[in-house]
């Protein structure tokens, strides 16, 4: 049997950060930066003012106080983006607004509080420091500064960043296209009427969202029936693109087991790149990985939706974020006390989902107090975590640390 690890591992070697594209900024969000971001011009790109008030040479105020104030004529107006660029000559000031030029021969700026904010004359009552309030230029960065590196993930303030050099387009990694299948006789859509025997769907809603969270597109594809022949063609025509255009990961749920009807199994039987491997790891034992003949990855879940559920964590989401060209493709883990204890199995590593409980240090209880079944998919939704329990613990008491996969969005 693998380790959790090695199937992780495996599960990446499949993978590679796609290709780039051009993006404009309204997309750029959540994608994965191909091409460092250089600024040609310093940032900011001249001198300017960080207050409204007026641009003076500190030698000509810097006696001021409001029993003798210095008055001097006011000779420029500069609101913020004026194309104006005046020299100021001495014993002059000019107003000017926040973020406008400093002009040349200014050296300080008087807040407008610090003044009876004339117009035509001003009278100053006190002096800055000399140099106070100039932003100066390249006080940011200077021009040639790597601005954003190649392999950042776009946040808002990255963005912001790209766009503050005055590009409105940037080369990130195409987010992946995943097609999602959930499999099984029993499975209506939710909303449908449950007969005796069936039940909702839930996995194709899961995975399809844990694809979207985790930063790729999403293609949800079932419930599908337990007929080996028809989901076989439907692979095919998900690797081949015929069906929904390409994609670059297909993940099944169900049918993986040793059950008569074990329809991914079945199917893909004589597939050549695909195996189904036992896993160390409760729950999410029965696993499938390789790739459809036309070369696309696909990993093959266990039905049980918390098996489906810890199944993506470990493997899927690693080889999602690597897609995406991200280097860092694990979940923060922390290290937290058990409230509770419970028994692991033996010779397999144990995932348990975890609610975090206030209080410091960390600690955790079961998400899913009375039973760790990979069928309890109600209570999957309490988790925060995911306690990784090494294969060589037995029993997990009252006390003892784990590490904990925080399940963050
Ligand atoms: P299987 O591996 O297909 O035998 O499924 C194992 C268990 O998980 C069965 O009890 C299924 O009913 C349940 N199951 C499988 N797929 C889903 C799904 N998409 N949504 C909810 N439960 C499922
Ligand atoms: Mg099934």
């Amino acid at each position: 049997m693998r380790t959790w690890i090695e199937h992780r591992d495996a599960t990446l070697a499949l993978v590679e950060p796609l290709p780039a594209i051009e993006v404009g900024l309204a997309d750029a969000l959540g994608t994965v930066l191909a091409q460092g971001v250089v600024t040609d011009a310093p940032l900011p790109r001249w001198d300017n003012s960080a207050m409204d008030g007026y641009a003076v040479r500190y030698a000509d105020v810097a006696g001021a106080t409001a029993a003798d104030p210095v008055v001097l004529p006011v000779v420029a107006d500069l609101p913020a983006g004026t194309p104006e660029r005046p020299f100021l000559a001495p014993g002059r000031a000019a107003r000017i607004m926040t973020g406008a030029p400093v002009p040349d021969g200014a050296d300080t700026i008087v807040p407008v509080e610090l003044t009876d904010a004339g117009t035509a004359v001003v009278r100053i009552d006190e002096a800055p420091p000399i140099g106070r309030h100039v932003r100066h230029a390249g006080d940011d960065a200077a021009a040639g500064d790597l601005v954003v590196a190649t392999g950042t993930l776009l946040g808002p303030a990255q963005v912001a960043a790209v766009a503050s050099v005055g590009r409105a387009r940037v080369l990130v990694h195409r987010r992946p296209r995943v097609a999602v299948v959930s499999t099984g006789d029993e499975l209506v859509p939710p909303g449908e009427p449950v007969r005796h025997g069936t039940l909702p769907d839930s996995n194709s809603w899961l995975l399809a969202a844990a694809v979207t969270e985790a930063g790729g597109e999403a293609v949800r594809l079932g419930p599908t029936s337990d007929d080996p022949q028809a989901l076989l063609a439907l692979l095919h025509g998900l690797d081949d693109g015929s069906l929904h255009g390409p994609v670059d990961l297909v993940i099944t749920s169900g049918g993986v087991s040793v059950g008569a009807f074990d329809v991914v199994k079945a199917a893909l039987r004589d597939e050549p790149g695909v195996e189904f491997v036992p896993v160390a790891v409760q729950p999410g034992k029965p696993q499938g990985l390789g790739r459809l003949r036309g070369g696309t990855p696909l990993c093959a879940l266990p039905g049980n939706p918390v098996s489906s559920f810890v199944s993506f964590e470990l493997f899927v989401r690693p080889a999602l974020l690597r897609l995406r060209g991200l280097a860092d493709v694990h979940r923060p883990t922390a290290t937290a006390l058990v409230d509770d204890g419970w028994r692991t199995p033996p010779g397999r590593a144990q995932v348990m989902p975890v609610r975090f409980a206030p209080g410091e240090p960390p600690h955790v209880q079961r998400a899913t107090p009375g039973g760790s079944g990979s069928h309890l998919v109600a209570r999957l939704a309490l988790a925060d975590g995911l306690a990784l329990v090494p294969a060589d613990v037995e029993q997990v008491d009252p006390g003892d640390q784990v590490t904990v996969l925080r399940l963050c969005p």
